[in-house]
């Protein structure tokens, strides 16, 4: 950095220096020659100093420019053989979506080629493939699961970064080993779901056969019993159904009668309720929607036997199926306990319960809003809670319009 002292400073110094020295040989008897020697010979020692220092310095930096690209040139090296030998696919794309780089992973989880693939637009080239779409501005879900193009038995997870000017970087990892563990534990849950099954029946029926009135010593036992049973039963269905739901891809595509499928909830909820609630039925869609008939209804009434579980007596509960700019939702609104914000987020994992004691009570599995989601997913549907402590909770269902369908004979 160039120096910002005035020019006059270092010989006003040095001036000074001989002054001084000239005053301390003075004061030592008179030898004012002597002294103003003394500090000339210092000066010029420390001047020289100075000198070489800086020359030295100068001397440093003219020698260490090669050195220093030469050093660059290396880190580039190791950058680039590090990104070549990465183990997850790393596509360099420009602005118009061609392909500008990819390292060795990439040829084998993609099936590019070099340099044949160079510069090629990276829809064309993966044209066919799930992995066609995923540069598109309305592709949702990032980064997500598909199959590798270039190796057909094992299932990547993609994700798209933002990169340089206008660029983008897609990182493909493999993640099958990920996925066949899922698959291990999702065949366990089945199996062991459906060992459970038969013993529990047989349980469950042989406790159906015993009257308490024939054992009066043992009736609150036996009540505890068969009820400890049925809700063993219901775990097992829902464990079950939750197996057939994450191992199905897509839906039939059936009509749903909406007009006949609420009024059956509604009743239903009737029943749950037994008087202990309002219970209002508002449909303004007048739209059917295209599914499984089975599974929609499994999670529209799941929505409600939550509303009427965690409502307490007087409470009143809204069923609304309407149109809405997107395509229809079906919501349910309660004034019940409400759940904190907290607990929002992790609601339809399973087994995840804000207050254990009042789902036992209330003979949940905690497994309901997790078969809500999976079906909503199937169906291209989307779930939005929103819940005040003490308030209530509204659950919305969204449809899509491409769910929709006019009514038969409308
Ligand atoms: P559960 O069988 O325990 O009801 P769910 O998966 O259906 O299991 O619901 C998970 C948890 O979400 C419940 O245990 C309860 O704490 C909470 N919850 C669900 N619906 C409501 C609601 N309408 N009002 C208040 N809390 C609710």
């Amino acid at each position: 950095m160039p120096s910002t002292k005035p020019f006059w400073q270092l010989p006003a110094l040095l001036l000074a220096g001989l002054v001084a020295g000239a005053l301390v040989g003075w004061l030592a008897g008179g030898r004012v020659m002597t002294g103003i020697a003394l500090v000339a010979i210092v000066e010029i020692l420390v001047l020289l100093i100075h000198i070489l220092r800086s020359t030295q310095t100068t001397t440093t930096v003219d020698v260490s420019a090669p050195r220093k690209s030469r050093l660059l040139a290396s880190h580039l090296r190791d950058l680039h053989a590090t990104a070549r030998q990465w183990p997850d696919a790393v596509v360099i794309l420009d602005k118009d979506q061609r392909i500008r780089w990819f390292n060795r992973a990439a040829e084998t989880l993609l099936g590019l080629h070099r340099p044949t693939d160079r510069a090629v637009r990276w829809p064309e080239r993966m044209a066919g493939t799930e992995l066609a779409a995923c540069l598109d501005p309305g592709s949702s879900g990032l980064p997500y699961e598909v199959t590798a193009p270039g190796q057909p038995e094992s299932q990547l997870s993609v994700d798209l970064l933002p990169f340089g000017d206008q660029q983008q970087l897609l990182l493909a990892r493999d993640v099958s080993h990920i996925s066949r563990l899922e698959q291990i534990r999702r065949d366990f849950v089945a199996n062991v779901s459906h060992e459970l099954r038969t013993p529990l029946t047989v349980i469950h029926g042989y406790l159906e056969l015993l009257d308490p009135e024939d054992v009066p010593e043992l009736a609150p036992v036996l009540t505890e019993m068969r009820s400890q049973s049925r809700r063993m039963g219901q775990i097992v269905e829902d464990l079950l159904t939750l197996s057939r739901l994450e191992t199905q891809h897509e839906v039939t595509d059936e009509r749903v009668p909406m007009a006949a499928l609420l009024a059956i909830v509604h009743k239903e909820a009737l029943a749950l309720s037994q008087g202990r609630h309002q219970i209002a039925l508002e449909s303004t869609a007048g739209m059917d929607l295209l599914g499984s008939p089975r599974d929609l209804h499994s999670a529209l009434s799941n929505l409600v036997s939550n509303a009427v579980r965690y409502t307490p007596k007087g409470g009143s509960i809204t069923i609304r199926w309407q149109r809405t700019p997107e395509g229809a939702l079906y919501s349910v609104s309660d004034t019940g306990f409400g759940i904190p914000a907290a607990h929002l987020a992790r609601l339809t994992e399973r087994f995840y319960r804000v207050s254990s004691s009042r789902s036992r009570e209330s003979g949940g599995t905690g497994l309901g809003l997790s078969i809500v989601k999976h079906v909503l997913n199937l169906h291209q549907a989307r779930l939005q809670i929103d819940s005040t402590p003490g308030i209530g909770s509204t659950f919305v269902c969204h449809f899509g319009r491409a769910r929709l369908l006019p009514p038969e004979g409308a």
